[in-house]
């Protein structure tokens, strides 16, 4: 089991994207275990993309992330890392495939609309970052037969 950490970025929410980028990860079968509006501070700005940091992106990136509410997402499922990532599409919308959340919404890198966990070791620390243990439900859905053999 692997955990994913989304983002639906400033962007994603002040464009009124948050019910259909939400349709099409429910869509496709992923299961949430946390969701909540969040308004992210510089400190934790800092901490979730401190791999970044010195980059020339990063001080307009923390801008950008702390620049309004975000709806953060917890998942959790086999493979949900590719899952996830694959149904988001490539870093750069310019580049997004067609049919990918980016590749269909954005155009432009600062404003590409959604953060994904990138390993399952990201995938758990991100989650971690977010959310408290008490904030994770999990829940069996009958639906899950149907979506997973
Ligand atoms: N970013 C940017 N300019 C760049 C590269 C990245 O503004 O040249 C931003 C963009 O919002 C991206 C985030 O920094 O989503 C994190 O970059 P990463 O390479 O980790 O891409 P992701 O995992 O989000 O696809």
């Amino acid at each position: 089991m692997e955990k994913s950490l989304i983002i639906l970025k400033p962007d994603a929410v002040q464009r009124g994207l948050i019910g259909p980028i939400l349709t099409r990860l429910e869509a496709r079968g992923l299961k949430f275990i946390g969701i909540k509006l969040s308004q992210v501070s510089s400190e934790l700005a800092h901490k979730h993309y401190g791999v970044h940091e010195g980059k020339p992106f990063f001080a307009g990136l923390v801008s950008y992330i702390t620049s309004g509410p975000v709806l953060v997402v917890a998942v959790e499922g086999k493979d949900v890392i590719e899952i996830v990532r694959s149904t988001v599409g490539a870093t750069n919308p310019v580049k997004a495939a067609p049919g990918t959340i980016r590749g269909d919404f954005g155009v432009n890198i600062g404003r590409n609309l959604i953060h994904a966990s990138d390993s399952p070791e990201n995938g758990e620390h991100e989650v971690a970052l977010f959310f408290s243990s008490e904030e994770l439900i999990r829940s069996e859905r009958s639906v899950d037969q149907w979506i997973t053999e």
